[in-house]
C-alpha cells in the first residue's frame, strides 16, 4: 500500500536526496521523486567543499579570469570568480562543519562511506598577479587568519612533492575538504529510504495541484500524489517546476567541463586552485581537473579546446601530469542563480512550497545545511540558521545581498 506522503521532494539530486533524508530522519512522510536528465549536476561534480576558497573567488570561475581579464572585459558566456557575501560564507563553513558527523550516520543508516577528506586547498601563486591576488586574501581573510597560511615555495615543495616548483609560493586555506559526491547523493539517498522514505526514480513530475494557495498534490505521468508540501530541488529544471505553480525562478543552468585521470597512487595531499583550473585526487586515486564555467544553455556537449586548456592547466601545477593517461571527460550544468547565491525556503501568497535550488558551484558543499534547513522548515519549526538571505523574495526587493566578503 502507498502511503500518502507529508512531503514530495521533485529533484533526486544531491539536494533532493539531502532534503529526503532530513525530512525522513524528523519522522515525516516523504517522497523523492526523479528524471534522471542529461547534465544534472550532481553526476558532474568534483565534490570540493571549499567554503573560504569559493567564497573569496577562487573555484572553477577561476580559469578563464585571468586570461580574460588581461583582455579587458569578459566576453560574452564568460564568468570570473565571484567573491561572495557574508551570508554565504557563514552558511557554507556551517554546513561544511556538518560533514564529520553526518559522515559517520550516513555510514550507520546507508552503510556507505562518502569518501570525506579533511585536508585544506592550496591556491598555487605562479606569478606577481597571483601574489596581488592572494595578499590581501591572507592579510584580511573575512574567516580569519589562523584558517589561512602563506607557504614559500619551499613549504609547498615539501608539502606537496609532485607539485611545480615555478612558482612564487601558496595560499592555504585550512578550513576546506573534499568528499566523493555521487557517494554522498547515493548515501542520502539509501539512508532516506532506510528511514522510510519512499523513493521514485526514472519519474518524471509533470503538474503540481494547487487550490485556494494551497499546494495539494503532484502529477506524474503515471499517478497523482496527494502531499501537503512539495519542495522544488530540480536542480537547473527548477524553473520549470516553478511555473508548474506559478513562479518564476531566476535559475539558469551553467555548463562545467571537467577531466579525469587514469587512477593513480596517492600523490596530493591538498586540493589545488590555480587562475587555469583545479584539482583533487580523489579516494579512489582519479585527480579530477575542474572545469569551466560556461553560458551554453542545455548544452551538455565536451568541447576539445576546453580538455586541451584545462590539460594545459593541470600539467603546468603538477608536470608529471603529462605522462598520465585522461579517463573520462564529462559535463555538467550546474543551478546558476543570478548572485551565485543558492534559493531557499517558502515563497509569498503559495502554501506548501519550499525552494531547494540554485546552489550553482557549492551544491555538493551545501547539501547537508540546506536539507536540514528544509527538514525545519517543514516539520513547521524556526530554521537553525537565518534563511532570509536566501529567500526568493530578495530578487523582487531589489535588496543587494551582494556585499564583498573581502571588503570591509
Ligand atoms: C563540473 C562541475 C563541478 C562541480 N564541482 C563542485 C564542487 O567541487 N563542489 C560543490 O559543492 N559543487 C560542485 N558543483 C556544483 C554541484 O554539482 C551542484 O551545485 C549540485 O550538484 C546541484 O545539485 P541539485 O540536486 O540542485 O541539482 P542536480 O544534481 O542537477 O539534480 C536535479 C535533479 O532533478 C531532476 N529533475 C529535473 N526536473 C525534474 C522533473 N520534472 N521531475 C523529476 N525530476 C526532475 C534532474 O534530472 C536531476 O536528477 C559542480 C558542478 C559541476 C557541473
Amino acid at each position: 500500500m502507498t502511503r500518502t506522503p507529508d512531503v514530495v521532494v521533485v529533484g533526486g539530486g544531491v539536494i533532493g536526496c539531502a532534503v529526503a533524508y532530513y525530512v525522513a530522519k524528523r519522522g515525516l512522510k516523504v517522497t523523492l521523486i526523479d528524471q534522471p536528465k542529461r547534465g544534472r549536476a550532481t553526476s558532474a561534480s568534483a565534490g570540493g567543499l571549499w567554503p573560504l576558497g569559493e567564497s573569496v573567488g577562487l573555484g572553477c570561475g577561476v580559469i578563464y579570469y585571468k586570461a580574460m581579464a588581461g583582455m579587458g572585459a569578459l566576453p560574452d558566456g564568460v564568468h570570473g570568480p565571484g567573491q561572495l557575501p557574508r551570508s554565504f560564507l557563514d552558511f557554507a563553513i556551517r554546513s561544511n562543519a556538518m560533514f564529520p558527523k553526518l559522515s559517520e550516520e550516513l555510514r550507520e543508516t546507508s552503510g556507505m562511506d562518502i569518501e570525506l577528506e579533511r585536508t585544506s586547498l592550496l591556491f598555487l601563486m605562479y606569478d606577481e598577479g597571483d601574489e596581488t591576488f592572494a595578499k590581501p586574501l591572507w592579510e584580511r581573510c573575512p574567516c580569519g587568519k589562523d584558517l589561512t597560511e602563506w607557504l614559500t615555495p619551499e613549504e609547498l615543495a615539501k608539502a606537496e612533492p609532485a607539485v611545480t616548483r615555478e612558482v612564487r609560493g601558496a595560499l592555504r586555506f585550512n578550513g576546506d575538504d573534499q568528499v566523493n559526491p555521487y557517494r554522498l547523493a547515493d548515501a542520502f539517498r539509501a539512508a532516506a529510504r532506510n528511514l522510510g522514505a519512499t523513493v521514485l526514480t526514472h519519474t518524471e513530475v509533470t503538474g503540481i495541484r494547487v487550490e485556494s494557495g494551497q499546494v495539494k498534490g503532484v502529477e506524474t505521468a503515471a499517478a497523482s500524489i496527494p502531499c501537503n508540501l512539495v519542495v522544488n530541488a530540480a536542480g537547473a529544471w527548477a524553473p520549470e517546476i516553478g511555473g508548474m505553480v506559478g513562479i518564476a525562478i531566476p535559475v539558469r543552468p551553467v555548463r562545467g567541463q571537467i577531466l579525469g585521470t587514469e587512477t593513480l597512487p596517492k600523490i596530493l595531499t591538498a586540493c589545488l586552485s590555480t587562475t587555469d583550473c583545479y584539482l583533487a585526487q580523489k579516494g579512489h586515486g582519479e585527480i579530477i581537473i575542474g572545469s569551466t564555467t560556461e553560458e551554453v544553455g542545455f548544452d551538455v556537449g565536451v568541447k576539445p579546446a576546453a580538455m586541451k586548456t584545462l590539460s594545459a592547466g593541470a600539467i603546468r601545477a603538477m608536470p608529471f601530469l603529462k605522462n598520465v593517461r585522461l579517463k573520462r571527460v564529462w559535463s555538467g550544468l550546474r543551478p546558476g542563480s543570478p548572485d551565485e547565491l543558492p534559493i531557499l525556503g517558502p515563497v509569498t501568497g503559495l502554501n506548501g512550497y519550499l525552494n531547494a535550488c540554485g546552489h550553482f558551484r557549492t551544491g555538493i558543499l551545501n547539501a547537508p545545511l540546506t536539507g536540514l534547513l528544509i527538514a525545519e522548515m517543514a516539520s513547521g519549526d524556526q530554521p537553525s540558521f537565518p534563511v532570509e538571505p536566501f529567500l526568493l523574495a530578495r530578487f523582487a526587493s531589489g535588496a543587494d545581498e551582494r556585499q564583498m566578503v573581502t571588503t570591509g
